[in-house]
């Protein structure tokens, strides 16, 4: 790896091969192709999806995701080694963590 080579934001191992939008949302990443294909994305970002659906955040399911991302969804959990409970747990820290810095609880 090249000292101004970028490292991949998923895998957080291998050198990116560029800069992509997330298919979870408006924010761009370094990808490896590894992680691009085993259709891998960040379970951070992940994470911040789903505290922003329109479901309640403890009770996400793959079903709530749109069709054409769930084997991302589903690639990025088993990757992440992380179950429903964790993201349905993780996202709704994560939307108190929000609704705390906003100075009110909106929804959750
Ligand atoms: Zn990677």
């Amino acid at each position: 790896m090249s000292d101004d080579s970028l490292v991949c934001e998923v895998c957080g191992k291998n050198e990116s091969v560029g800069i992509a939008c997330s298919v979870f949302g408006a924010m761009s990443m370094a990808y490896c192709s590894d992680c691009i294909r085993k259709n891998r994305d960040s379970y951070g970002l992940l994470v911040a999806t789903a505290a922003c659906f329109p479901v309640p955040s403890d009770q996400i399911k793959l079903e709530d995701f749109r069709e054409d991302l769930r084997a991302t969804v589903t690639a990025t959990m088993k990757y992440a080694g992380k179950s429903w409970d964790d993201l349905r747990r993780e996202s709704t820290a994560l939307l108190k963590e929000m609704a705390a810095y906003d100075g009110g609880a909106k929804g959750a």
